[in-house]
């Protein structure tokens, strides 16, 4: 049988680009599959500011350049939304749109997806004020009152971008304290157009004339609820890993992260992960830009034996 590549990078986030880039270099046949744009969880990001030598720089803008570099050496960067692998000597890639890749190996790096709140008029307000992306519908709210859920680095940092255009931003978080690093804590407390409401939850969102009116929040300890006029919300209350179309392949643990050796294998021999997508401590750009540096080395010797 032809095998049409080395290694099918599944996912272009930054573990995909740069296994893109460390395989390629390596001399192998490469095919990058991404079902949206290149860049991952990046290109929704305002600003990043811990990858080392670039101080800031948005979110889009390191996606762009990653990518340009990523296909320098030669990877084929293909649009697909694979929903099944088929393991064998050859591995094959099924995509949705009914394409099938060969390669000798795999590397998965498909990140994770926002988390839902699942509350009342989530669903039907969605793009009439409930948005998962504050850099891409931020602008649309100047001057107006905003709701942002969840009290990690994602929701702090969309919160900081969102008070440049917001006349205030509500950040509701259910415990009394934030999940956050403290540089981006000290930032969100400075700010005086950012208004805390701890020990709060969602309960529904209110629809006004067809989009957001107003956000139904309760008290976790007293139960007693609160009715907060606001333009839009942003849920930012995590992620949940990208990895269901592996289930047949039995390599994630029970969130459906996969797991890995310090190599990037998975159990399954010539299939490697990088990235968000995988069972690990901390997930930076960084560390998955590593990840997909040692994932690609791991499928170089992998397929030269
Ligand atoms: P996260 O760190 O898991 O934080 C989720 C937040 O949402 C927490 O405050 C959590 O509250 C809250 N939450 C979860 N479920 C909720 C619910 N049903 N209702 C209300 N609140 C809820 O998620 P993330 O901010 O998306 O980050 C994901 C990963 O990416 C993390 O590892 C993070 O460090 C990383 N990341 C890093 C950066 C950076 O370093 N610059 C930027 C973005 C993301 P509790 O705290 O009470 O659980």
């Amino acid at each position: 049988m032809d095998i049409q590549y080395d290694v099918v990078i599944i996912g272009g986030g930054p573990a995909g680009m740069t296994a893109a880039i460390y395989a390629t270099r390596a001399g192998l046949k490469v095919a990058m599959l991404e079902r949206e744009a290149p860049g991952g969880k990046l290109i929704k990001t305002f600003e990043i500011e811990n990858y080392p030598a670039i101080k800031a720089m948005n979110g889009a803008d390191l996606a762009y350049q990653m990518f340009e570099h990523s296909t320098s050496f030669g990877a084929e960067y293909l649009y697909g939304d694979v929903v099944k692998i088929e393991d064998g000597e050859v591995k094959k890639i099924i995509s949705s749109d009914g394409n099938t890749y060969t390669a000798r190996a795999i590397i998965i790096a498909t990140g994770t997806k926002e988390r839902l709140l699942n509350i009342p008029n989530e669903a039907e307000l969605t793009g009439k004020g409930v948005s998962y992306c504050a850099v891409c519908d931020g602008a649309f709210f100047k001057n107006q009152v905003v709701t942002v859920i969840g009290g990690g680095n994602s929701s702090l940092e969309e919160s900081l971008y969102l008070s440049q255009f917001a006349s205030q931003v509500n950040v509701v978080i259910r415990r009394d304290v934030f999940r956050a690093e403290p540089l981006i804590q000290e930032k969100v407390l400075e700010n005086k157009k950012i208004n805390i409401i701890k020990k709060h939850v969602p309960l529904e969102i209110i629809a006004e004339d067809g989009k957001v009116g107003a956000i139904l929040l309760e008290d976790v300890e007293t139960k007693e609820k609160m009715t907060v006029p606001t333009k839009a919300v942003f849920p930012y209350i995590g992620a949940d890993p990208n990895t269901s179309f592996t289930n047949d392949l039995g390599i994630s643990d029970k969130q459906g992260y996969i797991l890995v050796n310090d190599h990037m294998e998975t159990s399954v021999k010539g299939i490697f992960a990088a990235g968000d997508c995988i069972s690990k401590v901390l997930r930076q750009v960084v560390t998955a830009c590593g990840d997909g540096a040692v994932a690609a080395q791991s499928a170089f010797h992998y397929i030269k034996g």
